[in-house]
């Protein structure tokens, strides 16, 4: 901040509280150093006038995967299905993961805003934990996730009360990704 600026502050924050005198206001019309140090404190005010029980979701993402320690990473079961000729033109990859007896067929589609990831369990039931979002198995086994945010492409597959990381479009190398 420069000294004009500094020596201005205490009268920009009055402004900003509506306790302005003229005489800041016209200063405020001639001043850009001052119009810009005047934006800053309305930001700065803003700010601090949000409510602590509303952080920002992205810290809520975080904190609840740290406090959420106990989820595997499925195994790759096979390599691309795409190599032995699942590979369409709407589905450029299909992937196999397993655990256990658990086996998760994984299909990546690009839409025009981002992803959908088609998921089958073998028939088992589950839910898909996406982007703060739930998306339950249907009676087959099958549900579709479509992410929009690839930055936002964790997927969390709950199942028998055991948590799993299902591969994001970008882990598993989708081409055009
Ligand atoms: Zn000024």
């Amino acid at each position: 901040m420069d000294g004009h600026v500094k020596k201005q502050w205490d009268l920009l924050v009055e402004l900003a509280d509506g306790r302005a005198t003229k005489e800041t206001r016209d200063h405020l019309v001639s001043c850009e150093r001052c119009r810009v140090a005047y934006d800053q404190i309305l930001i700065m005010k803003e700010a601090s006038s949000y409510p602590f029980e509303q952080p920002p979701q992205s810290l809520v993402e975080s904190a609840i995967a740290i406090a959420q320690p106990n989820r595997s990473r499925l195994k790759l079961v096979s390599p691309r299905l795409s190599a032995l000729g699942a590979r369409t033109e709407r589905v450029p990859a299909q992937v196999l993961f397993g655990q256990g007896d658990l086996q998760v067929r994984a299909m990546y589609s690009p839409t025009t805003t981002g992803w959908d990831v088609f998921l089958s369990l073998n028939g088992r039931q589950g839910t898909i934990f996406h982007a703060g979002e739930r998306f339950e198995t249907d009676d087959r086994g099958r549900v579709l996730v479509p992410i929009s945010d690839i930055a936002v492409s964790e997927l969390v597959l709950e199942t028998n009360g055991a948590e799993f990381l299902i591969p994001s479009p970008i882990e598993v190398e989708v081409d055009g990704v």
